[in-house]
């Protein structure tokens, strides 16, 4: 009972002050956070808009956030448009469409990525899930009958063979992708797929929640402002990206001059975000918080011995007696030794 006593409030005092922590950090990070500008440019007589075709959220595919959280985040990463690209199937893209027309978000296009081995296709402006077990040509078809467009996603030299029959159908091609980033001696091979292609470039973020949405874009020529025109504007192979390690300009030779000569996209391509001190501060905040919760569960679990088991059971979970995980106060999952 004494001992009881003793450990409640000690654990509470360090709950509270790890939730204040949290909180700051949270509340802080957001006034620190600023969205990326939104800018109407126009060059060469089109309306030119920045858009992400690979995206996936967390309802029916991998991604962190929601399809709803997808546009709220797509505004705030300066997007005009993206394609939710959840795995097989279309619904996380509907959703997102749906939240976006009623709040006046970025144009969502409805897509998906058929994931197979050896060639990832991402479908854009499509109506209804394509199968992905189909043939890639079939694929493919299937994509331009619903009026989409073929993207082949991440084509790093161990997907051209799956490819390679279908070259001259495919409408884009990523040659900006994170893992680039990442691994730029990887970028090359992109690059040299993007040159057999011969179709559009697309740079595209494969966004799942770590990175940015947008932090690889397409800067689309369009027409005109809208889903079908952005379909027209990719058929027409009118895009310019900046990919790479050098942010190399990929795209329309015509259109590229243009941009180079007024410099705003290759400013807004850029994936250097400034951190603030406040976002520091938020950031130091946010990590003593989360140390306050997580550091005396790895005592405690040196605390679960056989001889203390019942005792820390019966204080902490008693349902820790029933199952061999048990859910501990501050929400982590912690193996119970039996
Ligand atoms: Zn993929
Ligand atoms: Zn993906």
């Amino acid at each position: 009972m004494t001992q009881r006593a003793r450990i409640v409030p000690s654990s509470r005092l360090r709950r509270f002050g790890a939730a204040a922590l949290v909180a700051a950090a949270i509340v802080i990070g957001t006034i620190a956070d600023r969205p990326r500008p939104h800018q109407e440019i126009t060059l060469g007589g089109y309306r030119v808009l920045a858009a992400d075709f690979h995206t996936h959220s967390s309802t029916w595919s991998d991604g962190s956030l929601t399809p709803w959280g997808l546009v709220i985040d797509a505004w705030y990463q300066g997007l005009d448009a993206i394609a939710i690209t959840g795995h097989r199937q279309t619904l996380d893209a509907k959703w997102g469409r749906w939240f976006s027309e009623r709040t006046g978000g970025p144009i969502v296009l409805v897509g998906e990525e058929l994931p197979e081995i050896p060639h990832h296709v991402i479908a854009v402006g499509i109506g209804r899930t394509v199968d992905s077990a189909l043939p890639i040509a079939e694929q493919i078809a299937e994509i331009h009958r619903q009026g989409g467009i073929a993207i082949a996603a991440h084509p790093g030299d161990f997907f051209w063979s799956g490819f390679a029959p279908v070259m001259d159908q495919l409408d884009g091609t990523e040659v900006c992708h994170p893992f680039t980033l990442e691994y730029p001696d990887a970028h090359p091979e992109l690059e040299e797929f993007a040159r057999r292609a011969n179709a559009a470039a697309i740079g595209s973020s494969d966004f799942h929640g770590p990175g940015r949405q947008g932090m690889c874009r397409t800067f689309v020529f369009v027409r005109e402002v809208s889903a079908e025109g952005i379909l027209e504007a990719i058929r027409a192979k009118r895009t310019v990206v900046y990919g790479g390690p050098a942010a190399t300009a990929y795209g329309d030779p015509q259109l590229i001059q243009i941009a180079e000569a007024d410099g705003r996209l290759r400013e807004m391509a850029s994936t250097e975000y400034p951190v603030s001190v406040l976002d520091r501060i938020s950031q130091i905040l946010g990590i003593v918080g989360f140390a306050l919760v997580i550091l005396p569960l790895y005592s405690q679990r040196e605390r679960l011995k056989p001889t203390n088991n019942a005792r820390l059971a019966t204080t902490i979970v008693p349902s820790a007696m029933k199952y061999p995980y048990f859910q501990c106060s501050s929400g982590m999952l912690v193996k119970f030794i039996p």
